[in-house]
């Protein structure tokens, strides 16, 4: 192949690919077509680092992207992108986000080179009736999305979407707002709620990090809790959960990181099955604890 035919394969083959993905997500959107009802998740990710370090945490996300059925498409609603309105990330390669300070070079050094998929970031504008959705060309994938992603789907050949929170709405807002995007579970989209039920960094135990799997009683007892009334359906209380006391007070000191829960359990069906896993606190003031509904 001479260099001009290598530089016309180079450019072509990658937006072949793109177009033949985008087919594909266009048909299964405008058919109609039902594929099995997706499951949701609420993943706890914690900390970044988890991205690139072998722990028991992150053998559960490989077991699960064994273990579900393959989705078209994921659409994550993550901790780390709030935003003033509500915004759906809609380029074809969203860029892969380093949101943090203070950690190694290895953890900077890793991309996620999943693809977007405007068809999906439209059908999600389309969903969402009760509200103006900005599809948005400038974010990409977090960390609260590519840390855990990257580890369910490691070939990074799904399309990935994110959802933003929109920092002005009340707990009730999110969990109402995630129920409109039901449909998308029967045409095979994943969608991840990724926060933690309990974190508070201000109160991380430094001086227990040889303890992986410590949690201070007020975190367990949080986590307790907020299990205990998912497990009831108590979703009422859930979303009031500023009412539910110190400890949870405690665990969820500002909401982003325990709002993506709503989310997820807005997406609950009756008669559901919701499991749980990764079900541990850590470094004292956080829990991992995650949740399976379907
Ligand atoms: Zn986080």
């Amino acid at each position: 192949m001479n260099r001009r035919s290598f530089m016309r394969s180079a450019m072509l083959f990658p937006l072949a690919a793109n177009i033949m993905e985008t087919n594909a997500l266009n048909n299964l959107m405008n058919s109609g077509e039902k594929s099995a009802r997706m499951p949701v998740l609420f993943v706890g990710h914690g900390s970044p680092m988890y991205a690139i370090e072998e722990n028991e945490f992150v053998r559960t996300w490989r077991k699960l992207g064994e273990e579900l059925p393959r989705p078209k498409a994921i659409l994550c609603i993550s901790a780390h992108w709030e935003t003033n309105g509500t915004l759906v990330t809609a380029m074809p390669k969203p860029m892969t986000i380093h949101d943090f300070g203070g950690f190694p070079k290895e953890l900077f050094a890793v991309q996620y080179p999943a693809p977007g998929s405007p068809e999906l970031a439209l059908e999600t504008k389309r969903s969402l009736t009760s509200v103006t959705v900005e599809l948005d060309e400038k974010w990409g994938l977090d960390h609260g999305a590519w840390s855990v992603i990257r580890n369910i789907y490691p070939k990074a050949d799904i399309p990935v979407i994110e959802m933003s929170l929109d920092y002005n709405k009340p707990p009730q807002y999110h969990y109402d707002l995630a129920k409109e995007l039901s449909a998308l579970r029967d045409k095979g989209v994943l969608i991840i709620g990724s926060g933690n039920i309990v974190h508070n960094l201000r109160m991380v135990a430094w001086d227990k990090m040889n303890e992986p799997e410590y949690g201070f009683d007020w975190a367990i007892q949080a986590n307790d809790k907020i299990k205990q009334l998912i497990i009831n359906n108590n979703h009422k209380e859930l979303i009031n959960y500023t009412l539910l006391g110190r400890e949870v007070q405690l665990a969820v000191p500002t909401p982003e990181h325990y709002l993506p829960l709503l989310y997820t359990l807005a997406l609950k069906g009756t008669n559901e099955p919701v499991s749980f896993f990764n079900d541990k606190a850590v470094m004292g003031s956080l829990a991992m604890t995650s949740v399976k509904i379907g």
